[in-house]
């Protein structure tokens, strides 16, 4: 079910993860989804994602409220913080299961490393190696005992079998690059929950799209491969798919993306350094349609 843009109006949303502080590149996507709705008279939501709880920081949430208002956005309430949710995903979580389209993978970095090294032309996408199924195929029972007995595993999803479910020919539309055939295998059986935590992002940005009404997801090209595993998700738990617009991604004088590891260009520092925010948005903005 795609959504249709006349009757569900515009909500869209920016989703940022607390593992740091925030960059230029955030506060574009930021400012493409916020004048995006402005435009389209809807609304701009905001959403913590912070289902790592080993590596975000609290701080870092509160930095997030403090550069957006910086620099002028305003979202409607509420914002969802992903870490309040966790039974969400779980019932998603319990929805495939009981599709029968995940299973328990208990491998380590290093046996996914060693399975690949012994299967070179192992499949690579663009997250990496594809999981090479060691777990795939497992008896039922037996893993079922290892989980009884407490040993760590990841939820994985099976992919072959999600696609002998779901419509054939699935598409979903990109703003930018209209529409777009579903082709999820250059990624895999992906992880649905983690071994640190009962969820991860695929599961839980498509949870969230829904149960926030977005019916435009904004965000970076760098997410748009991610679209064809989100989308698949959707048809499995009879979710709509939302329209996409993958936005190309800032870079600087040098052509290098913005990342979070290159302190200097945090947002905060240019606020300490007494940036001026509205210079700072009207470059940001010149660049939307550059
Ligand atoms: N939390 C993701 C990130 O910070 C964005 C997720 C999304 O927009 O779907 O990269």
């Amino acid at each position: 079910m795609q959504l249709d843009e006349k009757t569900a109006g515009f909500i869209t949303r920016f989703a940022p993860s607390p593992t740091g502080l925030l960059h230029m590149g955030h506060a574009f996507s930021a400012l493409v989804a916020f004048t995006r709705a402005q435009a389209a008279g809807g609304r701009f939501l905001l959403r913590i994602e912070d289902i790592d709880q080993g590596r975000c920081r609290p701080e870092f949430t509160d930095a997030i409220y403090r550069d957006l208002a910086w620099l002028g956005l305003s979202w409607s309430a509420p914002v969802r913080v992903q870490s309040e949710h966790f039974t969400d995903y779980q019932a998603a979580l319990q929805a495939l299961k009981e599709l029968g389209v995940v299973y328990p993978c208990f491998c380590t970095r290093k046996d996914i490393q060693q399975e690949i090294k012994r299967a070179p032309s192992a499949p690579h996408g663009p997250d990496g190696a594809v999981y090479p199924g060691i777990c795939r195929g497992a008896d039922k029972r037996a893993a079922n005992a290892r989980i009884e007995a407490g040993e760590a595993h990841a939820w994985r999803l099976n992919l072959d079998v999600a696609l002998e479910i779901t419509e054939r020919n699935l598409t979903w539309h990109d703003e930018l690059s209209g529409r777009v055939k579903v082709e999820p295998e250059t990624l895999g059986d992906v992880v649905l929950a983690r071994k640190d935590t009962p969820t991860s992002y695929h599961l839980s940005v498509v949870c969230d799209d829904t149960l926030q009404g977005v019916t435009h997801v904004i965000r970076g090209e760098d997410l748009f491969h991610a679209t064809h595993i989100h989308v698949v998700l959707q048809q499995l738990l009879g979710l709509p798919t939302p329209r996409y617009h993958h936005h190309k991604l800032l870079t600087d004088s040098d052509g290098r993306r913005f990342a979070k590891r290159d302190k200097s260009i945090t947002l905060a520092q240019l606020r300490a350094d007494g940036a001026n925010p509205e210079a700072l948005v009207k470059s940001l903005l010149d660049q939307i349609d550059a």
